[in-house]
């Protein structure tokens, strides 16, 4: 089985000490290959490249920079069959979904290869004759990007291709479960041509490579995509070097279907926002507000179409439900049933799992609908990161916006009505940083992706997510 290596400063180098991580395929447990797993020493290396190749990196012209984001672009497409089929082995989401995925990453990077040639500064008229007042935006400085398992490529073009653009140069360290895609999109950095330092990437121990990260004063931005738990540890070890910082956190989104919906719109909705990754998804629909009067045609139709769902490993023909990651995200999802059940739900349709043992094959939960539930059920409150879908009913508009918004989080939300005036106040309503209007997928790199509350800072995605790897300076001339 293959050992991969990190890249700093242009080279691929195996850790100093030798250690490595194992990286496992979900679905059936075998070994997918090792990487290094590295600390201190090695983070300081690519942190020191990073810094280095600031300088030059950042005053290229912005057409350079752009062109180089164009040849990873077209790489990408090309070797989108292969990272696919990595991710795959790695996460366990269905070859299709993960060549979507490569597809989606890939369209961050062209977004930005257009937006790098679009970063306007200002003038700004004085109010003294002799003055005049310019506003430049400057890149930030050396970024440090931190992502998850659950979109592993992703969550590291949506970084990468805004910092790059701007001009920063970036410190990478992927989720220890799937690193390998993460090694793949930095080999074709390599072939895209990018200078030695600009783009450097460590995997390993995630407490001690995030320490020396947030330590260290050179690197200007940390941009993490993960838990709550862990951005808020992020968010106070930033304090250290008053770090920018943009976080990508948790979810717990509401999906409310009214009665003057179209009825097959909203199933389709629910299940493309529920089932997706098998749920494991930061935009996952996590609870299920129907209106009364047609929640019972909804749970119809939803377990008819449940039942066109095939578990398995993502690799063969016809799976469109791969494993959940690993034991503990399986045992969270279960727990959830588990309480819930107790507290008087119905399974409607699926709940039974198959749960790895030794050397057998992965974590696997048959699609789940829920009837009966209550706003006490721990589902109604964590973030469950599997394939159950909840459903409760509601009376009135005023009141199920009130229930929608009773959290935490603030990331997604969506709503289905035919009715224009309701679409416009219930989205102006809903305390979210994205809303799908009769809409299952928003997520797209032409808009700005983030969420409220505790879900986040900052946005990723559109213009604006630029912004978060670009200075302001004022410049007053007096002439
Ligand atoms: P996680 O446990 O927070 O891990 C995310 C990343 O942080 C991984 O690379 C992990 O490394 C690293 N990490 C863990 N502890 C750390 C520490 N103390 N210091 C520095 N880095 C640390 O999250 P996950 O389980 O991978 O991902 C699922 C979560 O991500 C869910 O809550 C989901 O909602 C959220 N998410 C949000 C978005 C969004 O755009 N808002 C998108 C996708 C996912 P190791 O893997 O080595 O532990």
């Amino acid at each position: 089985m293959k050992s991969y290596k990190i890249y700093i400063d242009g080279q691929w180098i195996e850790s100093m000490n030798k250690e490595q991580i194992t990286v496992t395929n979900p679905a059936t447990g075998e070994v997918v290959g090792y990487v290094p797993k590295v600390g201190e020493t090695e983070t300081k290396k690519a942190i020191d490249a990073a810094n280095n190749a600031f300088k030059s990196w950042s005053t290229t012209t912005a057409s350079e920079r752009a062109n180089y984001l164009w040849k990873l672009y077209h790489l990408l497409l090309e070797n989108k069959e292969d990272i696919a089929r990595t991710m795959t082995m790695e996460q366990g989401k269905p070859l299709q979904e993960a060549i979507g995925e490569v597809m989606y990453a890939a369209g961050f990077v062209q977004w930005y290869a257009e937006e790098a040639r679009r970063v306007y500064g200002e003038t700004i008229p004085a109010s003294k004759e002799n003055k005049r007042i310019r506003v430049l935006k400057q890149a930030v400085g050396v970024v440090a990007a931190i992502t998850p398992w659950n979109f592993p490529a992703a969550m590291i073009t949506r970084k990468l291709a805004p910092a790059l653009a701007a001009g920063c140069t970036m410190v990478i360290k992927p989720a220890s479960q799937t690193p390998i895609t993460a090694i793949k999109i930095m080999d074709l950095c390599e072939k895209a041509g990018f200078p030695k330092g600009v783009v450097n990437l460590v995997t390993g121990n995630a407490n001690e490579i995030g320490k020396t990260i947030m330590s260290d004063f050179r690197v200007r931005k940390l941009t993490f995509t993960g838990s709550t738990e862990v951005g808020k540890i992020l968010m106070g070890q930033a304090g250290e070097t008053v770090k920018r910082i943009s976080l990508e956190l948790g979810g717990h989104a509401p999906f409310i279907a009214f009665e003057d919906a179209d009825l097959d719109k909203a199933v389709t909705g629910a299940l493309a926002s529920k089932l997706r990754n098998c749920g494991q998804v930061c935009v996952a629909s996590n609870r299920f507000y129907i209106q009364e009067s047609i929640v019972d045609k909804f749970i119809e139709k939803i377990k008819s179409k449940l039942a066109d769902y095939r578990v398995g490993n993502g690799l063969e023909e016809g799976v469109n439900l791969g494993p959940l990651i690993d034991e503990s995200v399986y045992n969270k999802v279960e727990k959830h049933i588990e309480d819930a059940v107790n507290k008087g739900a119905k399974i409607e349709f699926g709940g039974k799992g198959s749960k790895a043992e030794g050397n057998t094959p992965g974590h696997f939960l048959q699609p789940t609908l829920l009837s009966n539930v209550t706003e006490d059920m721990l589902i109604m409150k964590e973030e469950t990161f599997g394939p159950v879908i909840p459903v409760l009913s509601f009376k009135s508009e005023e009141e199920v916006i009130e229930r929608a918004n009773n959290t935490n989080y603030g990331l997604a939300a969506y709503f289905y009505t035919e009715s224009l005036a309701r679409s416009i106040r219930v989205s102006e309503a809903l305390d979210y940083g994205i809303v799908g209007v009769n809409d299952g997928s928003p997520s797209t790199p032409e808009a700005p992706f983030g969420g409220f509350k505790e879900s986040g800072l900052g946005r990723e995605g559109g213009h604006h997510g630029i912004e978060g790897f670009l200075e302001t300076k004022y410049v007053s001339v007096q002439i």
